[in-house]
């Protein structure tokens, strides 16, 4: 290809250009349908029946509480909600768990990204404790580098204070890095602070239809990042 072409989708990502990948991973790599059901069903569910009120003020009761520390590590600490709930969030992902799986075409893309060679991080808003339940159920840690929670980096990835500190634990060079996530704010964080290739997973759970953001490259599935020009 010339050098003066412009890179055309078919194309994309231009895999010469990036030497870190930085990975989402419920709703880009898990399939999110887990979470959503988890907090918008099953929860509101068993508080229902704990305090013996219609699930529907059940729902709404959590909904108040999520909303309430929304942006902050509380809003994805198990621990937290364990606690504030008086429900063993965690011992309720143990016992879901068959709900937790990849996304379609996740560990081909993964496999991919191995065969180039390229490093791979998890980057993710989840607490240890649930990334621990996902990893055991899905194996998703033999495919990448590392995984780094937000609570190691002390923030949430939507927040601007997470992009420099995420850089100094990872090192990695923004404009050399590759970052896709299902979240817009996330993904505008990550714009703010100079990543210079993000990608949107409009396909976040397989229960719901795709939800495509414009000012993003955003698919569907991950065929379109299969056919990347590949390094020499
Ligand atoms: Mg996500």
């Amino acid at each position: 290809m010339p050098q003066s072409a412009v890179l055309s989708p078919q194309h994309f990502p231009d895999w010469t250009q990036i030497d870190d990948v930085l990975l989402d991973m419920d709703g880009t790599l898990l399939d999110r349908h887990f979470d959503n059901f988890f907090f918008e069903e099953e929860l509101p569910r068993r508080y229902a029946t704990l305090h013996a009120i219609p699930f529907e003020e059940a729902r709404d009761r959590l909904m108040t509480m999520y909303r309430s520390v929304e942006g902050e590590l509380a809003w994805t600490d198990l621990d937290y909600w364990t606690k504030r709930v008086g429900l063993d969030v965690v011992a309720m992902h143990k016992e879901l768990d068959h709900m937790i799986g990849f996304l379609p075409g996740a560990e081909e893309f993964l496999r991919h990204l191995r065969q180039l060679g390229k490093p791979v991080t998890i980057v993710t808003n989840a607490h240890s404790t649930g990334v621990s339940v996902k990893v055991a159920k899905t194996g998703l840690d033999r495919y990448v580098n590392r995984i780094v929670d937000a609570f190691e980096v002390g923030y949430l990835k939507m927040r601007p204070e997470y992009w420099p500190n995420c850089q100094r634990l990872l090192g990695f060079d923004p404009s050399r890095s590759l970052f896709m996530d299902d979240d817009e704010g996330c993904l505008m964080a990550a714009k703010a602070f100079g990543v210079a290739h993000l990608v949107h997973s409009a396909k976040s759970s397989s229960q719901l239809p795709p939800a495509l953001l414009p000012q993003f490259l955003s698919i569907a599935g991950f065929a379109p990042l299969l056919n990347g020009r590949s390094p020499a």
